[in-house]
């Protein structure tokens, strides 16, 4: 390996803009090229919330790596991080136990996070109604950001960092060199080192230019603003009924003081979509499903009304998890970044420190246990063979 790797990364979204800052604090040179523009993917339609309320201690971990990255860049570089609290709703006992587990977790690494009995939730949400609920976790620290914001700084410090940011230059084709590779994009050859397929729902197209396989599912999921008459007089947190797998994907936000934005997590049968040309709009009868299971869970809001909604893709792994790491052990230079699902925003920055280890490292080393994020013949397989 040369001293500082010339890395081409595919794809300015969010996954591929913090590998490459990673990188290019590690003194890696990064060309990143993005089909159109920074953030036009999945990551610029994105809900943008950034949290550590999960149940398995992996998930756990990954997401509190990622979050003191953030909080960096919410101090180093301005990065806009609205602490707006994260609240998982619980359905049954047994969730409660591993919300209690996922609290201690959280608490001995120093994050704050406090589990509710159903009866307290008011105390976060006063119009929370709390039918089937037996209660929830609640990270007061954790939040939303803009993707897009967060994808133009960071491409701001590469750019600083003597990298480069080429949009509206897409790739085409791939030749292999004694070292590495020769890109052929829409503007011009790019020879390089290392490759990292940071392309989000369009990673298998990138992949097969390699001749790999690479399974990822891009699903298609709705948002929706919700207007009020008057402000509320609290601010509503992130509020998610999913517990791995179980409740029924709705989740909601503040957006602005009279705005609230919902959207559920959890598609019934997904459809593979064509990233290139699937309906970008929330469907109107979607809307009203939508408005609907909010006012059950949150009834009596001043005035609301439907407002602007959107489509976007998530780019789904069979185990839900992301692909970090090389697809071939003999190709050790292409290094994918893809499929993380509904949580890119969040497990972005923490996805870019791994694959600047792949690069730099060979393998993972700030979290070794982020090895098992690697596409494996095991784990690359068709989403449809997912378990629920
Ligand atoms: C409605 C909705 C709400 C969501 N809410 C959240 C949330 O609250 N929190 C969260 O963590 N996640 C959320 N997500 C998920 C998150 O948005 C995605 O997981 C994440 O954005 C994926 O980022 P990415 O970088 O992998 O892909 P993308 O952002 O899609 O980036 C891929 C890029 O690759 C480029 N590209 C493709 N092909 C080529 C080529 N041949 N050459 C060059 N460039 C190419 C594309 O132009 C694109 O810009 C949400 C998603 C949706 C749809």
């Amino acid at each position: 390996m040369t001293a500082s790797p010339h890395v081409v990364v595919i794809g300015a979204g969010t996954l591929g803009m913090c590998s490459a800052h990673a990188l290019a604090e590690q003194g890696a040179r990064v060309s990143v090229i993005d089909a159109q523009s920074v953030a036009s993917g999945s990551s610029g339609r994105s809900v943008g919330v950034v949290g550590t309320q999960l149940t398995d201690p992996f998930e756990i971990q990954l997401r509190m790596h990622s979050v003191r990255r953030v909080r960096q860049w919410e101090e180093r570089l301005g990065l806009g991080f609205n602490h707006i609290g994260y609240l998982r709703l619980a359905r049954t006992a047994e969730q409660m136990e591993l919300f209690a587990r996922s609290a201690e977790i959280q608490r001995e690494a120093g994050f704050r996070s406090r589990v509710y009995q159903a009866n307290e939730l008011q105390q976060l949400v006063p119009h929370m109604s709390s039918d089937e609920l037996e209660g929830g976790i609640f990270g007061p620290d954790d939040g939303f950001l803009d993707p897009h914001e967060m994808c133009t700084l960071l491409a701001q410090e590469v750019k600083k960092l003597g990298s480069e940011v080429f949009q509206f230059r897409k790739l085409l084709g791939v030749a292999r060199t004694a070292g590495g590779y020769r890109l052929e994009t829409s503007k011009g050859p790019i020879e390089c080192d290392f490759v990292v397929n940071a392309a989000g729902a369009w990673a298998p197209r990138v992949a097969e230019m390699f001749g790999q396989t690479l399974h990822i599912l891009p699903e298609r999921h709705e948002a929706l603003a919700i207007h009020l008459d008057e402000p509320l007089p609290y601010t509503m947190p992130m509020v998610m009924d999913l517990v791995n797998g179980q409740g029924t994907g709705l989740n909601f936000r503040h957006e602005k003081a009279r705005e609230l934005i919902a959207e559920i997590h959890k598609v019934a049968s997904p459809q593979p979509e064509d990233p290139d040309n699937y309906n970008e709009q929330c469907e109107e009868e979607s809307k009203v499903w939508l408005a609907e299971m909010l006012l059950k869970r949150v009834p009596d809001l001043p005035g609301a009304r439907l407002g602007r909604g959107w489509a976007g893709l998530y780019p789904v792994t069979a185990d839900h998890r992301p692909h970090v790491g090389p697809i071939d052990p003999s190709e050790p230079r292409v290094i994918t970044a893809a499929g993380a699902g509904g949580y890119g925003i969040q497990l972005s920055p923490v996805i870019g420190l791994t694959v600047s280890d792949w690069v730099l490292q060979g393998a993972p080393t700030l979290m070794p246990e982020a090895r098992q994020l690697a596409p494996t013949p095991e784990r690359n397989i068709p989403a449809a063979h997912a378990a629920a």
